[in-house]
């Protein structure tokens, strides 16, 4: 008998693990925009903000329908785009929120739009790499130059919870490590081992 409880709870535990709604907690981070609908941005230098930026994040239920998450992305877009703090990308997590969320600058568009991406994973690396310097809205003190491959190969939900899979390079790629990185909780002065590379701002 118990065997068969087991049994039937596990499908039930992996899915809600797999891709849940924000829970009550989040929706009250999401809540407190400005009014310019924008969130406040956590920094690594804010001992209970760094326990935010160093935690990993889950998945997100992907569906249009999800109006909590529709608004959160809204105003994640409105925070990367504060004309005084401006960033070529954004993670969920820099707003206080643990889920596969960010938002990406592409430079490898013509329009240089910013893309949404959830529940987005790496599914290969290039070998070939190039240090470039990186900074981060997270991270006011420093800034630094990071090895990082030159081609990837994403998968990603967009709203209609389709799988995508997208091969991206130069520095659209930087940009997309640089942010995938925040989803499992490491800083770009985390891959500096040497510190005394790093550069005050
Ligand atoms: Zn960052």
């Amino acid at each position: 008998m118990k065997k068969i409880i087991f049994i039937l709870l596990v499908p039930i535990i992996l899915t809600s693990c797999a891709s849940s709604k924000f829970t009550s907690y989040e929706k009250q981070i999401v809540d407190h925009t400005d009014n310019n609908g924008r969130l406040r941005v956590f920094l690594v230098e804010n001992p209970s903000d760094s326990l935010i930026l160093y935690k990993k994040s889950k998945n997100i239920k992907a569906k249009a329908s999800n109006l909590a998450l529709k608004k959160f992305t809204q105003d994640l877009y409105n925070t990367v785009l504060d004309p005084d703090n401006l960033g070529v990308g954004i993670a969920a997590p820099q707003v206080g929120i643990n889920r596969k969320i960010i938002w990406v600058q592409r430079f490898d568009k013509e329009e240089k739009p910013y893309e949404l991406f959830l529940n987005i994973e790496i599914l290969d690396y290039s070998e070939s790499k190039k240090e470039g310097k990186e900074g981060c809205l997270s991270v006011e003190t420093y800034s630094g130059f990071v090895n990082r491959s030159t081609e990837i190969t994403i998968k990603y939900d967009n709203f209609e919870n389709k799988k995508i899979t997208e091969t991206i390079s130069g520095f659209t790629a930087v940009i997309f490590q640089h942010e995938i990185d925040h989803l499992n909780g490491i800083l770009f002065i985390d891959r500096i081992t040497d510190k005394s590379l790093l550069i005050r701002q």
